[in-house]
C-alpha cells in the first residue's frame, strides 16, 4: 500500500463521503496515516472538503479542540448511534462529552449533580471544570461519568505545573460553555431547515395527489415520523433520500393495487346481480352466463383498470364491447363453465 501514489489518494479522497473515509483509515496503517491530521498535512483539507462536499453539515468549523476528523465522524448520523448503532428518534451529538448517542445508552454513562454533591461530597473545584451534558438529558444537570474521574485524578496528581494549567482551565471555562452551546444552537437550527428542505423535495419530486393518497397510511405515518425527528438521517442529494422516496412510491402502489381490488370484488358483485343461469329471477338480469363475452371480462382493461364509478350502464357498454373485442381478435381464454376451464381460471 505504501507504493500507492500520494496524489492519486488524495483525489480518490476528495471524492468520497465522510462514512467512506472512516471506512478507508481502517483498511491500513498507511491510509490511516494519510487521514491523520496530526502527521499528514493534507488530511484536515481532505476531511473538511468531503464534509462540506457531501453533507448538510458545511460552511462550519469544528470545535476549538476538535480535529476536522472528529467533527466529520461526530456528524456522520447514518451509522447511528456509536454505542449500539441504533438510528432511533432519540439519536443526536452530545457536544458534551462529544459523542453522537442515543438517550438510552447515554443514561449509564451519567451522574446527576445532586448525586456528585450530596453522595461524593464533589465542590467547586471539581465541578468547575467539567460542563454538564449538552444538549441536557433533563431539567436537572448530568455530568458524564468518566469525564469527572479523569478530572478527579488529574487534580489528585497535580504539581505546580499542572496547577497553573488547571487554573488556565477554570478561566476557560466560560469560553467553553458558550462554545457547545453555539453548536447546540447550530445543531437545532440546521434541524429545521434541513427538515423543511427535505420535506419541500419530497413534495418536488413525488406527485401531489400520490402523497395525499398516502397520508393516512400507517407505514407512511411511521415513516414521515422516522424523518421529522431525526431529519439528520436523510441527507437530500445521498442515498437515503432515494431510499424514503422509493419507499414512499411502493406505500402508494400498495394502496392503489388494494384499492383495484377492493373495485374489482364491487365489479363481480355487480355483474353477478346482473347475470341469469337458465332462467332470468328478475327482470334486471340481462346477462346470460353462457354469454360468450362473459369469459373475457377478467381480460378487459375497464375490470382490469376499473372506474371509481362502476354502476352506471357506461361502465357494462365499454366491458361488453372490450369483451366483444377481444372475443373477434381470436384471444383464447379458458371456459369457466367447463370442469378443466374453470380449474385453469381458479389459477390464473
Ligand atoms: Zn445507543
Amino acid at each position: 500500500m505504501q507504493n500507492f501514489d500520494v496524489e492519486t489518494l488524495v483525489f480518490v479522497c476528495y471524492n468520497l463521503r465522510p462514512s467512506d473515509l472512516l471506512s478507508m483509515a481502517c483498511v491500513c496503517k498507511y491510509f490511516n496515516r494519510v487521514l491523520n491530521e496530526h502527521i499528514s498535512p493534507v488530511a484536515e483539507l481532505i476531511w473538511e472538503n468531503s464534509r462540506d462536499k457531501f453533507t448538510i453539515f458545511k460552511d462550519q468549523d469544528p470545535p476549538e479542540a476538535m480535529t476536522q476528523k472528529t467533527f466529520a465522524k461526530l456528524l456522520t448520523f447514518e451509522k447511528g448511534c456509536q454505542f449500539c448503532k441504533t438510528k432511533e428518534e432519540t439519536l443526536t451529538v452530545y457536544w458534551i462529552p462529544g459523542v453522537r448517542s442515543c438517550f438510552e445508552c447515554m443514561v449509564p454513562g451519567v451522574i446527576c449533580l445532586d448525586i456528585l454533591q450530596s453522595t461524593f461530597k464533589l465542590n467547586d473545584e471539581v465541578l468547575g471544570l467539567v460542563l454538564p451534558v449538552t444538549p441536557s438529558l433533563s431539567e436537572s444537570p448530568h455530568y458524564w461519568i468518566d469525564q469527572v474521574n479523569n478530572t478527579i485524578a488529574h487534580l489528585m496528581d497535580a504539581d505546580d505545573n499542572k496547577l497553573c494549567e488547571i487554573n488556565n482551565l477554570r478561566i476557560g471555562m466560560g469560553d467553553k460553555c458558550r462554545e457547545v452551546q453555539y453548536y447546540e444552537r447550530w445543531m437545532s437550527k440546521l434541524r429545521k431547515t434541513h427538515l423543511r428542505k427535505l420535506l419541500s423535495r419530497f413534495h418536488a419530486e413525488i406527485k401531489e395527489e400520490t402523497l395525499f393518497e398516502v397520508q393516512e397510511d400507517y407505514e407512511y405515518k411511521t415513516l414521515k415520523n422516522e424523518i421529522e425527528t431525526n431529519p439528520f438521517l436523510v441527507q437530500d442529494y445521498g442515498p437515503q433520500f432515494e431510499q424514503y422516496k422509493s419507499r414512499i412510491l411502493q406505500i402508494a402502489r400498495r394502496i392503489t393495487e388494494n384499492k383495484i381490488i377492493q373495485t374489482q370484488k364491487l365489479v363481480i358483485k355487480y355483474l353477478k346481480r346482473l347475470t341469469y343461469g337458465s332462467k332470468r329471477n328478475s327482470p334486471k338480469q340481462t346477462l346470460s352466463i353462457r354469454d360468450r363475452r362473459y369469459r373475457y371480462f377478467s381480460l378487459c382493461n375497464s375490470f382490469r383498470n376499473p372506474p371509481d364509478i362502476i354502476n352506471d350502464d357506461q361502465f357494462l357498454t365499454n366491458l361488453l364491447r372490450e369483451a366483444e373485442q377481444l372475443d373477434a381478435s381470436g384471444t383464447v381464454v379458458p371456459n369457466f363453465l367447463e370442469v378443466d376451464g374453470a380449474l385453469k381460471v381458479g389459477t390464473l
